[in-house]
């Protein structure tokens, strides 16, 4: 009898590749509604300007710093001192002398800060919502297992997963720099190499493998997936690419997600696709020559690319790549986690200190 492959189950990656159309990897958590406040337009103007000015007073009365996501909405990524993908905030917030690190994100990049902070620090996240699909596909108990059966094993965990999984890993990767990550694993390691949580961009450290001619049979994968980036179906870019044919793709590195969509185009898109981290989408709006980007990534993301590009135009891949969890981190919030220093995002003191042993990995490997 065939057994059913269940999300967050490590199988040899031919077996976990050729799963992945059977397997249910939809969100294994509650998905909360979008707040109407997520949406500029239901926000007044004269709303929006005192929220703002209250957290500009209360950044300097608390020395606090605040960092945003760039799936945040508008408002929230205008009033942050700075704004990027997981790997960029996680560099930013672990330099300064700030007192509060109010960050805008999901609470894998929260917990991030809770174990790289300074022990005077305090790390806020505006909404205990904030979670991540692909981060709870992942499975701490079934990584001890395997690494009980794979004693010379290395785990590889992508970014967004809990603290419990980095703390049973080896190295940690962002999408900015898995490709680094992933490549230094293999030519450093001989033995089993266990990546997960994201399947898809595990089929990508697949690709690699065998572009660096080594057979794919030493690499492990956990089956999870964002059920966000899942939504952009490669046929959403080929629409999109039919009806603007003067146009390129960006996909977006950060979640690792939506490389369910680019890779079967990856190597079918004629040269009209980019496979970039924030940064680097960012970097690309403001210096490639064309004048029109499918943006396939979560929608919020067009905003700082308009921002460092005015007067292009961006279309996202899909209208309703919105990701639930990032969004519950409304003006509203960040003002009052700035105002009633709440929500104080902790980690427990052992497990910090394996996870960080990762941590600095990944933002040593860029
Ligand atoms: S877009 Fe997907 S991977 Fe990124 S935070 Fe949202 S659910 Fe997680």
């Amino acid at each position: 009898m065939v057994r059913e492959v269940l999300s967050g189950d490590i199988l040899p990656a031919r077996e976990a590749i050729a799963a992945i159309d059977t397997t249910d990897l939809g969100p294994p958590n509650e998905i909360p509604e979008v707040p109407a406040d997520a949406f500029p337009e239901n926000i007044s103007s004269e709303e929006r300007q005192w929220f703002c000015e209250e957290i500009v007073r209360l950044k300097r009365e608390r020395n606090a710093l605040v960092l945003a996501h760039n799936y945040m909405p508008p408002d929230v990524q205008d009033v942050a001192d700075a704004v990027g993908d997981s790997l960029f905030l996680a560099q930013k917030g672990v330099a300064p002398d700030a007192d509060v690190l109010v960050e805008a994100a999901v609470l894998f990049m929260n917990q991030i800060l809770a174990v790289m902070k300074k022990p005077h620090q305090k790390v806020l996240a505006p909404d205990l919502r904030a979670l991540c699909s692909l981060a709870s596909h992942a499975d701490a108990g079934k990584i001890r297992a395997w690494k009980k059966e794979h004693p010379d094993g290395v785990v590889v965990s992508y970014v967004n997963t809990y603290v419990d999984v980095k703390a049973e890993s080896d190295y940690c990767c962002a999408s900015a720099n898995s490709p680094q990550v992933i490549k230094y694993v293999f030519e450093n390691h001989d033995g089993p190499v266990l990546f997960g949580p994201d399947v898809f961009l595990g089929l990508y450290a697949a690709k690699m493998l065998l572009g660096m001619g080594q057979s794919v049979d030493r690499l492990w994968l956990m089956m999870g997936a964002c059920h966000v980036h899942e939504r952009i179906r490669p046929q959403h870019l080929q629409e999109e690419l039919a009806k603007h044919p003067d146009a390129v793709v960006a996909g977006h590195m950060e979640c690792g997600c939506q490389s369910a969509c680019l890779v079967p185009l990856m190597n079918s898109s004629e040269g009209r696709m980019r496979f970039l981290s924030t940064q680097g989408m960012i970097k690309f709006a403001r210096e490639t020559d064309a004048e029109k980007i499918i943006v396939a990534t979560e929608v919020g993301n067009i905003y700082p690319m308009s921002k460092a590009a005015p007067g292009k135009t961006f279309i996202p891949a899909s209208r309703e790549a919105i990701c639930p969890f990032m969004k519950q981190n409304t003006l509203r919030k960040v003002y009052e986690s700035l105002r009633d220093l709440k929500h104080e995002i902790t980690v427990d003191v052992e497990l910090a200190k394996r996870a960080r042993v990762p941590i600095e990995r990944m933002l040593r490997i860029v």
